[in-house]
């Protein structure tokens, strides 16, 4: 005998342990949920049977009809659900059902906020649906065997849902997995068979796999060997079905399941393809950014199928990148069963159906921006982040996704993102050429900068960018609508037309005047600066930096060095206010060292009002009260 066949006691991963209690005591109203959990465990396990049988008929040992049953005994007061699915072995229970693989399992109690709807959102995204059991047992029993195994490595688990778990090896005839419930104190409903029919149309009609349940439940209770089931789900998957068909309340109930949300879906869009290539998506927009949608490895939401047939979750190859946040089915009637990860990368069929659903996406888009604003805005509120990632991402449909997107501009001032750029282009001033925007590393740092001061004055419209993406985005994007994308912290400021013949005499002048400190302050701050210059674009600061034409943004070299990247040196230009008194008065300073004070003082200003770091902070300090107390003398 091997040890394997003795019972051992294993303790659950402490997360496991911690996800049980927040689990029962978070859930309790969303009880119910448990059912659709363990049955979509079973449908899962059903389809993965279905593929691994594929290449190895022999694994159905004889029976290819998948089901799955759910029978109640209201004397033992148990609930069973039980799949002739793939199953598992010893090992498998031990790695699904005793530790959470997944890595995001700290992330998720950072996430948990005590409010019970949101939490029972982020425990269908974590993949631990199977925990949902001992929200309404005190006790569960699994038996399990994987298909392709002999029935002697069946596998029996039972636990508590306190600390630990048992396992033992038992004889199991039958493959797939039974999940037995012994009910809590008080939960009686669930003996109910009408209750338990009512949850499964609710929540898992749509499952293409047979659920089935006692006939006549109660009357035959003492003639088991005779009982029959009978099937009481639609089963049929449901985006093969005519649209007309199918009712919003059904696409609800699909997503649900699919993408593991608890709430509905914002929108959808069903896409049944027939001709040379033939296959069907189903697309939907959740409703709410998941915790994990910044983290661009995050599993993408798209599954594929072929001919009905689950082939892989996950498909990255299906969606980019910049749409992660789309879940459904993508079913191809013409790719080989047996397809593989490696093979999706070089696929026409898949290439085709890819940019088809992505313009399918866009076109979604698109559609909810123009009739219906209010609807596009929370879709931007939880998405826009990811979507700013597009045009640096998908080349093809640089323009569409650009028409997408939305900003926080100086027009409201507010840090809320309502402002596309056709709106903006549309707002332009007479004889200007250019899109304007401003980069830094916050909303504030960016609605306060001093590039801005002259834009404001001339009433010249200028994008706000601060999250952490606009950068990268605006470098992908030089123009929309024919219309060049300028920083208006970059290079020499040349409003064009915007600027008139006065302003350009007055400017003249003015450089002559300034010449000479420009040339003196030039000679302190050589090591610091590439150029000074008269400025045009300040009205009440003293100074500003401006980045060359292509360099890096000034808080992004920040934000880099800080990262600990290599940043390539590469100087700032610093451009003074001639109309400002400190400007003013230096001009007529003789003392070189003070002079020279000023001029570090104007630079180091210059660089924190940019959102920057000083290098070295404490000779500003000492330079700045040097001068103070120069004043108050
Ligand atoms: P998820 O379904 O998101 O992976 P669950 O907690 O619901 O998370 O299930 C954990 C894992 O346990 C599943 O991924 C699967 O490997 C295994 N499992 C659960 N139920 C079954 C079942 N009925 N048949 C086979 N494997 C199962
Ligand atoms: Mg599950």
């Amino acid at each position: 005998m091997s040890v394997d066949a003795q019972q051992e006691t294993l303790q659950f991963q402490t997360e496991v342990q911690q996800l049980l209690h927040l689990m029962i005591h978070s859930l309790y109203s969303n009880k119910e949920i448990f059912l659709r959990e363990l049955i979509s465990n079973s449908s899962d396990a059903c389809d993965k049977l279905r593929f691994e049988a594929l290449g190895n008929e022999g694994l159905y040992e004889g029976d290819s009809d998948a089901r799955i049953r759910v029978e109640t005994d209201t004397e033992a007061r148990t609930v069973t659900i039980s799949d002739n699915g793939i199953g598992m072995s010893r090992d498998d229970v031990v790695d699904n059902i005793g530790t959470i693989a997944k890595s995001g399992t700290r992330q998720f109690f950072e996430s948990m906020t005590g409010d019970q709807a949101k939490d029972a959102r982020l425990i269908g995204q974590f993949g631990v649906g199977f925990y949902s059991a001992f929200i309404v047992a005190d006790k569960v029993t699994l038996e399990t065997r994987r298909a392709g195994l002999k029935p002697g490595h069946g596998v029996r688990w039972v636990s508590e849902g306190a600390g630990e778990y048992t396992l033992e090896t038992i004889e199991r005839p039958e493959r797939g997995t039974t999940i037995t419930l012994h009910l809590r104190e008080g939960q009686d409903e669930f003996l109910e068979e009408m209750r338990l029919r009512t949850i499964i149309t609710k929540f898992s009609d749509h499952i293409s796999i047979p659920i089935e349940m006692r006939k006549d439940a109660g009357e035959e209770k003492d003639k088991p060997a005779e009982t029959e089931y009978e099937t009481v789900n639609r089963a049929s998957a449901l985006w093969a079905r005519a649209k007309r068909d199918i009712s919003d309340d059904e696409y609800k109930a699909f997503y649900k399941h699919i993408a593991h949300d608890f709430e509905d879906p914002m929108t959808w869009v069903h896409n049944q393809v027939e001709g040379r290539q033939s296959y069907t998506s189903l697309l939907y927009i959740p409703g709410r950014a998941p915790f994990d949608l910044l983290d661009r490895d995050h599993r993408h939401g798209v599954k594929l199928y072929v001919r009905r047939v689950f082939v892989m979750d996950d498909a990255e190859q299906l969606m980019p990148p910049y749409l992660r946040f789309v879940r459904g089915v993508i079913d191809s009637d013409d790719l080989p069963l047996n397809i593989s990860r490696e093979l999706l990368q070089h696929n026409k069929l898949i290439d085709t159906m890819r940019s088809a659903s992505v313009k399918k996406i866009l076109g979604l888009l698109e559609g909810i921006a123009k009739d219906d604003p209010e609807k596009y805005a929370e879709f931007w509120k939880q998405f826009g982040i990811v979507l700013k990632e597009g045009p640096a991402e998908d080349y093809a449909n640089r323009e569409q996704i650009a028409g997408l997107l939305r900003f926080a501009s100086t027009h409201t001032d507010t840090d809320v993102q309502n402002v596309s750029l056709a709106d903006y282009i549309a707002r332009m001033k007479e004889g200007q050429e250019k899109i304007y925007y401003i980069t830094a590393d916050s909303f504030a740092g960016a609605k306060n900068s001093p590039h801005l001061e002259v834009f404001r004055k001339k009433g010249i419209e200028v994008l706000l960018l601060s999250d952490r993406v606009d950068e990268w985005l605006v470098s992908h994007l030089p123009e929309f609508g024919s219309k060049p994308l300028v920083s208006v912290a970059r290079g020499e400021l040349d409003l064009g037309a915007l600027e008139d013949e006065e302003d350009k005499v007055e400017t003249e002048k003015v450089e002559g005047e300034y010449k000479e400190l420009v040339e003196r302050m030039k000679e302190v701050l050589k090591e610091k600066v590439q150029e000074v210059r008269v400025s045009h674009r300040l009205t009440n600061s003293p100074s500003c930096l401006v980045t060359g034409e292509h360099d890096m943004a000034v808080h992004l070299q920040q934000m880099l060095k800080q990262a600990g990247h290599e940043v390539p040196k590469t100087l700032p230009s610093l451009e003074i206010n001639p109309d400002h008194a400190l400007i003013a008065r230096l001009k007529d300073e003789t003392d070189e060292a003070r002079f020279a004070d000023w001029s570090h003082v104007l630079i180091d200003q210059a660089m924190l009002s940019e959102g920057g770091q000083l290098e070295d902070p404490v000779a500003y300090v000492n330079r700045l009260n040097d001068l103070l107390l120069l004043i108050s003398k």
